[in-house]
């Protein structure tokens, strides 16, 4: 445990991380977070949510969505972060299921570690 001010220097350090630098740094914290027990196993992710407006011309679709943000394939991109372009790509992890999103189009599955090819 570290004290409040400490906690507030590393919150303002982490603001001025883009997103990319952000999820990078999350990728070396959260999975540390896990809990497996008999039959399960649960870890802390990073996850999109997208909420849709009432209004949203589009029908076809829930009013949230909800993916797990997916790690950079890091080798795949020469020890780099990926493209900055947003989270843009979007798939499905073909061994857990779990919808995923990322900058990158070569990630890892933050929940199971799968590669996943995203498009
Ligand atoms: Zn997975």
């Amino acid at each position: 445990m570290i004290c409040d001010e400490a906690r507030e220097r590393l919150v303002g350090q982490l603001r001025q991380l883009d997103a990319r630098e952000l999820v990078d740094v999350l990728r070396e914290v959260l999975p540390l977070h896990d809990e497996s027990e008999g039959s399960y196993r649960a870890t802390l992710i990073l996850a999109q949510a997208t909420l849709w407006a009432r209004d949203a011309p589009e029908e076809d679709h829930d009013p949230a969505d909800l993916s797990a943000v997916a790690w950079p394939d890091r080798a795949y991109y020469g020890n780099r972060l990926g493209p900055d372009q947003g989270f843009w790509e979007d798939g499905q992890c073909k061994t857990c299921g779990l919808p995923v999103t990322s900058n990158a189009k070569r990630a890892q599955c933050p929940a199971c570690g799968s590669a996943c090819q995203l498009t």
